[in-house]
């Protein structure tokens, strides 16, 4: 897991370009990383399924993007747009990811949020595909693909992790 916090700080020290949208409407914020050992951790055990297995139980969409690192088409999804108070959780495995009250209107068309739910359920790479170097975000649990993040978030982390509506489901508070 110190890799995660090894990659937030190399993020503030590459020159990321964000796929997710170059004209993202979030002020650059200087505030310090929040401090993510506060964060609580979750346990649970990986979960190893076959390609052949994913197929069976994802869309072609969400295979694509969980599987195949994809992107879905921006304004798409069902998950940028969603305000009500809950958990978003991974499509793929149901690990808990975000929640609600650190998501925010990044302008992309992705659910951006500042800072994941707990300290270990996300993990980060990085990401030299298409010329950019990025960090690619996935769920620690299945390893699926949910999207990249990037230093140009709002505060207090400062980061913006934009995600693809295909990769979560959403489970209002009280469901
Ligand atoms: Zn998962």
């Amino acid at each position: 897991m110190n890799a995660s916090i090894f990659n937030y700080l190399i993020g503030f020290l590459i020159i990321s370009f964000s796929a997710c949208d170059a004209t993202s409407q979030v002020a650059k914020s200087k505030a310090p990383l929040a401090n993510f050992a506060d964060l609580e951790t979750y346990t649970f055990e990986e979960v190893e399924k076959s390609a052949d297995e994913w197929k069976s139980e994802l869309s072609d969409l969400e295979f694509k993007v969980l599987r195949e690192q994809g992107t879905e088409r921006k304004f798409s999804g069902d998950l940028w747009d969603k305000k009500e108070e809950g958990v978003y959780t991974c499509r793929g495995c149901a690990l808990p990811l975000f929640d609600s009250s650190t998501k925010f209107e990044s302008g992309t068309g992705w659910p951006s949020f500042y800072i994941p739910k707990y300290a270990n359920t996300v993990d980060e790479e990085k990401d030299s595909k298409f010329g950019m170097v990025r960090t690619e975000v996935h769920c620690a649990r299945c390893k699926g693909h949910l999207g990249h993040v990037f230093d140009d978030g709002p505060a207090p982390t400062g980061l913006r992790y934009c995600m693809n509506s295909a990769s979560m489901d959403f489970k209002g508070k009280g469901e």
